[in-house]
């Protein structure tokens, strides 16, 4: 569908552009990184619309010059003006695409054309009108997109579209270009009485004509905006930043969630030191069913996991992140993230909920789940782990990738293990490192040899038909004591 324009420009384009609908996006690269995003939304809930303006900054990091800038937005958003920095209109295209590799997920592909075009090292602003509607994509088989506009609950987030997203209907091709890193302010305006969450700083709320606007800050570069709008109480430890946004009835569990997180922040900072600039950190509760996720600096937890007085686990994983540092390898395989992750979920329920065995509990557990995925999927025992980011199996480093961590945690004891993961976050904070940057120096801080383990469970397969034979934990580790 074209926008109405002058015939001029109309032509230009069609000189310019190929439309969209012919496009083959599969075999393109995404070059342009998000690096600034303003965001203002206001929520009309009668007409069950969104109303959304933004300015978003790119930048132009590759060697080759661009021409145009890629947009995705959830299907039923229509963008009705894009705009340069100084007001004057953009041309652009948009229609509603499937993905070329995911059928069933249908967007709004937008394309602006740069007037002119955005060379090497450059970067542009531009301004995006949209509005529309939101319902989600759970009836297209993305199960925990939900979201939709509704008194009770609205949610806007990326991976619903719910506004401008930087891409080409490709997962492959997204994927490819790795996560954004961008500041954003973001302001949403909803009746009063609403609140509106975030894990970002609250730095402005004003209220007019009954209608109160939210503005947030990030703390840290982010690589998603999440938008869930309640009736939202709030729960807060200035001293420490830490904040709950929780659903009226839960004010209890809320406290419960509080003091866990503080338990947790000082266990992980007595393990690892401090983690870096730490400015806050939010959890915010949703509906069950709705996909607990994590930012950089808050935690979406569905109501289920946050009502469970006894089980903090998913909080436990999730606030050991913070002390992730950035994967630099191309297409990380979420080895260092969430197989480390997982082990230290089990290891502080053992330390915080007195639980003793649950470590051990948790390795036979994820064997059991490995040992699933390998029968669904064949491939999973024939791909080594630093391979799972190639060859997109990276949900196998939240089980064989924790099977890994516990074996080297016996192997080189708690002590040496928490101490070389500490000075291994100290020492690549700020610059992020490689999988094998990250092996390189546990293995330094090392006093049994792990060349074996590391052979059979990063860099071969071998480990698979040990899980598959029911191999007991104990006997792998006296095989890489030796
Ligand atoms: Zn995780």
């Amino acid at each position: 569908m074209y926008k109405k324009m002058g015939l001029l420009s109309f032509i230009s384009i069609f000189i310019m552009a190929l439309p969209v609908s012919s496009q083959q996006f599969s075999s393109k690269t995404l070059a342009l990184k998000t690096t600034r995003y303003e965001l203002a939304v206001k929520v009309d809930y009668e007409a069950e619309k969104i109303f959304g303006q933004c300015r978003l900054t790119v930048h132009n990091p590759s060697e080759e010059t661009v021409s145009h800038i890629p947009l995705i937005l959830y299907r039923l958003l229509k963008v009705t003006a894009i705009t340069d920095e100084q007001g004057r209109a953009i041309p652009y295209q948009q229609k509603v695409l499937s993905f070329e590799d995911w059928e069933q997920l249908q967007v709004n592909y937008v394309e602006a054309r740069l007037p002119q075009p955005l060379a090497s090292g450059q970067s542009k602003t531009i301004g995006i009108v949209y509005e529309g509607f939101l319902f989600g994509y759970s009836n297209d088989g993305w199960m925990y997109v939900k979201d939709h506009i509704d008194k009770e609950f609205t949610f806007m987030r990326w991976d619903g579209f719910g506004y401008p997203v930087v891409g080409y209907p490709s997962e492959k091709v997204n994927r490819r270009s790795g996560l954004q890193s961008y500041d954003y302010t973001l302001s949403v305006t909803v009746p009063e009485g609403l609140v509106v969450a975030n894990g970002g700083k609250l730095s402005g709320k004003s209220t007019i004509n009954g209608q109160i606007t939210y503005t947030y800050t990030n703390f840290k570069p982010a690589w998603r905006m999440d938008m869930p709008i309640a009736p939202y109480g709030i729960l807060e430890d200035k001293q420490n930043n830490l904040k709950i946004f929780h659903f009226p009835d839960d004010k209890d569990n809320a406290g419960m969630i509080l003091e866990g997180m503080k338990k947790t922040l000082q266990l992980y900072t007595n393990w690892f030191g401090p983690a870096d600039n730490f400015q806050g950190f939010t959890i915010i509760e949703i509906p069950e069913g709705y996909g607990s996720q994590t930012d950089v600096t808050s935690i979406l937890q569905t109501a289920d996991a946050f009502q469970k007085r006894d089980n903090l686990t998913a909080l436990y994983h999730e606030i050991a992140h913070i002390w992730n540092v950035r994967d630099n390898d191309p297409l990380p395989d979420r080895l260092e993230s969430e197989g480390l992750a997982m082990l230290l979920q089990y290891l502080a329920q053992e330390r915080l909920d007195n639980k003793p065995d649950a470590l051990a509990k948790g390795y036979e557990r994820l064997s059991g789940r490995f040992r699933q995925q390998c029968e669904r999927n064949p491939k999973c025992t024939d791909v080594p782990i630093i391979e799972y980011g190639n060859e997109d199996l990276t949900d196998l480093s939240y089980t064989k990738g924790m099977l890994f961590f516990y074996l080297l945690y016996r192997l080189m004891g708690e002590k040496d293990f928490l101490d070389a993961a500490g000075s291994f976050y100290q020492k690549y904070k700020n610059t992020g490192a490689t999988t094998e940057e990250f092996l390189n120096h546990l293995k330094q801080r090392s006093k049994q040899n792990l060349d074996r383990l590391y052979e059979e469970w990063i860099f071969g397969t071998e480990s698979s038909r040990l899980v598959l034979e029911g191999v007991p934990v104990e006997n792998l580790i006296l095989r890489y004591m030796q």
